[in-house]
């Protein structure tokens, strides 16, 4: 049995919204874990400038510290980082991909177009998250494809006893995907960034949609994907469990940090 672990690897405080998190999953099998997403690394912690850049930092309101790491995150769960041997990355945005190098020999699975994206030197990615050279495994349409929900999915081959999934939920980058997890009892879905805030599953006209339609490499494609996902959420709320990377209210309440460590 594979257990779903939720740990919150970033905070961001952008300028005029709600604080905003790096919720991230741990999958933890027998001998494995399998991380969603690696938040903001410690690379970025020790030197966030010459990293990221004054100007990212200062947009997207990057905090740095070292606790809110996947590496010392796992490590208060006491897992070493040296069994996390793969990572799925929902997309590989600065604030999903930063700490990427920390876990610098697993395989990072991807679909296809986003690395594709990546490899292209689009200016959304910080490509310093890159120069340890990860060992991906890409996934393009007809890579393990199969049917999610009636959705296009990719199965991602991983030693855990979960059946694990991307599904492409494009829009926000090109090639981002939702990861579904085989649950006893249904599925878990991160949505990654196809949303900010839950909020926008119900309300279309939400503040946050503004800044995801500016952040957006193709906006009708990810109102497209966000109304998939309100269809999955309305349709299906009795076999999946949806969460977002962003919203500080979808952690489940012992990952929030109330007292700071440092
Ligand atoms: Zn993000």
């Amino acid at each position: 049995m594979t257990d779903i672990r939720h740990i919150n690897c970033g905070t961001l405080l952008v300028p005029g919204y709600p604080t905003v998190v790096c919720h991230c999953l741990a999958l933890i099998d027998t001998d494995e874990v399998v991380l969603v997403d690696t938040g903001i690394g410690l690379l970025d912690v020790r030197d966030p400038d010459a990293r990221l850049g004054r100007e990212l930092i200062d947009a997207a309101g990057f905090q740095f510290n070292t606790w809110d790491t996947a590496v010392s995150r796992l490590e208060s769960m006491g897992v070493d980082r040296s069994r996390v041997g793969h990572i799925v990355l929902t997309h590989a945005d600065p604030d999903h991909a930063g700490g990427l190098a920390d876990f610098a020999g697993a395989q990072v699975h991807v679909s296809d177009e986003e690395r594709g994206h990546v490899e292209s030197g689009h200016p959304r990615y910080v490509q310093r998250h890159f120069e340890h050279g990860p060992r991906w495994r890409t996934y393009a349409a007809d890579d393990n494809a199969t049917s999610w929900f009636g959705l296009p999915a990719r199965r991602i081959d991983l030693p855990v006893d979960a059946e694990v999934l991307i599904v492409p939920l494009p829009g926000h980058t090109l090639g981002h995907c939702g990861v579904a997890i085989a649950q006893d009892d249904g599925w878990f879905l991160h949505a990654g960034d196809a949303y900010y805030l839950r909020a926008e599953l119900t309300d279309s006209h939400h503040p946050a949609g503004q800044l995801a339609a500016a952040r957006a490499d193709d906006d009708a494609k990810r109102l497209e994907s966000l109304a998939t996902l309100r269809r999955i959420v309305n349709d299906h709320s009795d076999e999946v469990e949806v969460c977002g990377y962003h919203d500080l209210n979808e952690l489940p309440a012992h990952c929030v940090d109330s007292d700071k460590p440092d």
